[in-house]
């Protein structure tokens, strides 16, 4: 099998020859070669059945090769993912668990936006979209995945259209609904989804998706912005605390305004959407730690992270031994929110 083309600058590879052989020789741009043997498992020889790459750095500093990745993907897939493939913590079996990957982002706002586009570009085979707003103009400082000739248009649809033309590997799924306790079950359930990213802007909605994935036992990641501040963690059931562990109730009448009352610094959205982002894949990939059992907080005027423990409520009404939320139900407190 003939491996050209290596990108030394980029770490990439470039795959051109589709033969199979038990024995190849990579070419790096004339600056070193190497001798490696690739392993033959299937005698099929119209897709690469396994790859064989070398970051940047092994090349300079290393004469063995590194990872041989079982997974089949096409040859357009191995040079579009190849930055990721070239990671020992992904490789292509770790892309290929991208591709097969389920991912709902519920509002495709300030948070939404950002999440989905990333994961669109990583590889997410099934990305669902939750959505019931139409596109406009002020939606457009911060929510990117929308585009001027967007305004009237829904935003499933805006959606769905930006992340075709980014990357044909994925299939969206779009749910044209205001989500609510009679209906979320059902959404999540559609796809079966593998992790939820709640990219919503009131505490009815993040309470309720909190409760519904801990009775559904689903990972998801919270989040909020507001003016120059932000917010996020992850949950994972049985394994870390939830949302109302940390905020056992809703917060009082109007005590949070909302980003149209209060504004929000459109780069928030960016901010903590693709830590959102980052929290799936990493969820889907099974590696590094995810934000369980601490609190994100980000204050962009100063610029500060600050990772905060937070234990799990061992009386907490939904996800402790002896839940007293067992059935899901629609919170109210319209006028009081506190995200994108
Ligand atoms: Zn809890």
């Amino acid at each position: 099998m003939l491996i050209d083309g290596y990108d030394v600058a980029g770490g990439g590879i470039i795959l051109k020859s589709e033969q199979t052989a038990t024995e190849g020789t990579i070419f790096t741009n004339g600056e070193q070669n190497f001798r490696a043997e690739l392993f033959e498992e299937s005698l099929v020889a119209m897709i690469l059945p396994k790859f064989l790459c070398i970051t940047a750095m092994r090349l300079n500093f290393c004469t063995s090769w590194a990872v041989v990745s079982l997974a089949k993907l096409t040859n357009e897939q191995l040079e579009r993912y190849s930055r990721h493939i070239i990671l020992e913590q992904v490789g292509g079996k770790g892309q290929k668990k991208i591709l097969d990957a389920k991912i709902l982002i519920i509002g495709t706002g300030g948070l939404g936006a950002p999440a989905a586009m990333y994961l669109a570009a990583a590889g997410v085979g099934h990305i669902g979209l939750v959505d019931y707003d139409t596109v406009d103009l002020s939606n457009l400082q911060r929510q990117i995945i929308h585009q001027t000739a967007d305004i009237g248009k829904e935003k499933i649809i805006s959606g769905r259209e930006t992340i075709n033309e980014m990357n044909p590997d994925v299939q969206v799924h779009t749910y044209d609904e205001q989500i609510t306790s009679e209906n979320i079950r059902d959404i999540i359930n559609d796809q079966n989804y593998d992790f939820i990213i709640d990219g919503t802007d009131n505490f009815p909605t993040k309470f309720l998706i909190n409760d519904a994935c801990v009775l559904l036992k689903k990972a998801y990641s919270h989040a909020g912005i507001i003016r120059f501040q932000g917010q996020t963690m992850t949950y994972v059931p049985d394994q870390s605390p939830c949302y109302r562990c940390v905020f056992p109730t809703m917060p009082p009448k109007d005590a949070v305004p909302t980003c149209r009352q209060a504004g929000v610094l459109g780069v928030m959205g960016g901010v903590i959407g693709t830590i959102q982002a980052t929290e799936a894949l990493k969820y889907i990939l099974g590696i590094g730690e995810l934000l369980t059992g601490y609190l994100l907080t980000y204050d962009a005027l100063t610029m500060t992270f600050r990772k905060i423990r937070i234990p799990r409520n061992k009386k907490c009404a939904v996800c402790s031994d002896n839940p007293t939320i067992t059935e899901l139900v629609d919170y109210e407190q319209p006028t009081c929110s506190f995200g994108a």
